[in-house]
């Protein structure tokens, strides 16, 4: 699935009704979550039968797409199985318990195959259900041109603090060629580097990710000052989400670019399976920054991994950092000795590094583990 993305461009009256399509959607989504809390042993498929009573009750719900309403209904239940998967599995900590969704920012309403129409040359978009949204020009589309309608398998409108998107999926699979570099890598991540492989090269941690943290927190407090329900206020809090945009598109644009980067220039690429979901909330401010972009790297890998067709291994974090990579023995440190010496064999180098050829080495030992007994010998 490829997802393209569009601005779309049309007047105030247009994007009051596509609020109102936005706001129906997250009623919907509500409204199953609170069907869900209220009875018992309530499935997936009663959750979509909802969706017709709530048509049925409420004039407005009705004149949101069928096939959207579906689309809302199953991102209720979405969070719902991903709640009681959780509880199911024992994950420590927090399970997620579903949440209503009430703020304002980032809403989006999806729909399938029906309820919207491109124009000929595909620079527009008419939203044809119950709200009348009418025709946008799109901004940003050229890709879409060598796609076929059919291949589009779901149309997303999304409002961000800087305007109204849609988001075009489409069902292809992306392929591309890797040519062999001869080089597996074991990649630890840290607070001192953004990551370091098991050759010793290290990328730094791009200044911007601090500076921009400290930013938002800035714009944070400002919205904290103004009073409550006024327009101010509310202006304080678009300029925030303007500059939370900012952040993340910022970081986003480092990570994928270090992503594709390494899965490019090596065949094998191994990571430590980190749970940064269930790390200590910590307040450090640094340290939550790199979790973010270290959890958001790791999705990027395992994605191009499967565009170029080179494995992502991960692999349990257990002692990659206090084993000797040379001779194996255990050299126990604090997160401040940044030099491994072993004890034993009398190895020395930096601590990162010596961490990232633990990785390779487990995710090589694993495969080994795993593969033998596939290849045969005729005697
Ligand atoms: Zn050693």
């Amino acid at each position: 699935m490829i997802v393209f993305e569009a601005k779309l461009q049309g007047t105030d009256g247009q994007y009051q009704a596509l609020d109102e399509a936005l706001r129906t959607a997250r009623f919907v989504r509500n409204s199953c979550l609170r069907y869900w809390m209220d009875n018992q042993g309530i499935n997936k498929y009663d959750l979509n039968k909802y969706c017709a009573v709530l048509a049925r009750e409420f004039k407005w719900a009705d004149k949101l797409n069928s096939m959207a309403r579906q689309a809302s209904a199953e991102r209720a239940w979405s969070g719902i199985a991903r709640f009681s998967d959780n509880c199911k599995k024992q994950v420590p900590g927090k399970k997620g318990f579903p949440r209503f969704k009430k703020h304002q920012q980032n809403l989006s309403v999806e729909y399938k195959t029906s309820g919207w129409k491109l124009s000929e040359d595909r620079r527009e978009i008419t939203f044809t259900d119950g709200f009348k949204a009418g025709t946008f020009r799109m901004w940003g589309t050229r890709a879409l041109h060598y796609y076929q309608v059919e291949q589009i398998k779901r149309v997303r409108v999304v409002r961000r603090a800087d305007g109204y998107y849609t988001q075009f999926c489409i069902d292809v699979e992306r392929t591309e060629t890797h040519e062999l570099t001869g080089k597996n890598v074991g990649i630890d991540v840290g607070l001192n580097h953004f990551l370091t492989d098991s050759d010793g090269q290290q990328i730094e941690n791009p200044r911007f990710l601090r500076k921009d943290e400290k930013a938002l927190k800035k714009s944070q407090r400002r919205v904290a000052r103004k009073k409550k329900g006024s327009n101010n206020r509310a202006k304080a809090r678009n300029r925030l989400g303007r500059k939370h945009l900012k952040v993340s598109r910022r970081r986003k644009d480092f990570v994928v670019k270090t992503a594709r980067c390494v899965v490019q220039s090596s065949d094998l690429v191994a990571i430590e399976d980190l749970k940064v979901r269930n790390m200590v909330k910590n307040h450090h401010l640094a340290k939550s920054i790199s979790d973010a972009a270290w959890s958001q790297f790791r999705e990027w890998l395992e994605y191009f991994g499967k565009v170029f067709g080179v494995p992502v291994i991960a692999v349990p974090p257990h002692f990659t950092s206090q084993d000797c990579s040379n001779c194996g023995t255990e050299v126990k440190k604090t997160l401040s000795t940044r030099t491994h010496t072993c004890s034993r064999c009398g190895h020395i180098q930096d601590r990162d590094w010596n961490a990232a050829i633990n990785i390779l080495k487990k995710a090589l030992q694993y495969l080994a583990k795993n593969t033998v007994g596939h290849m045969e010998i005729n005697a």
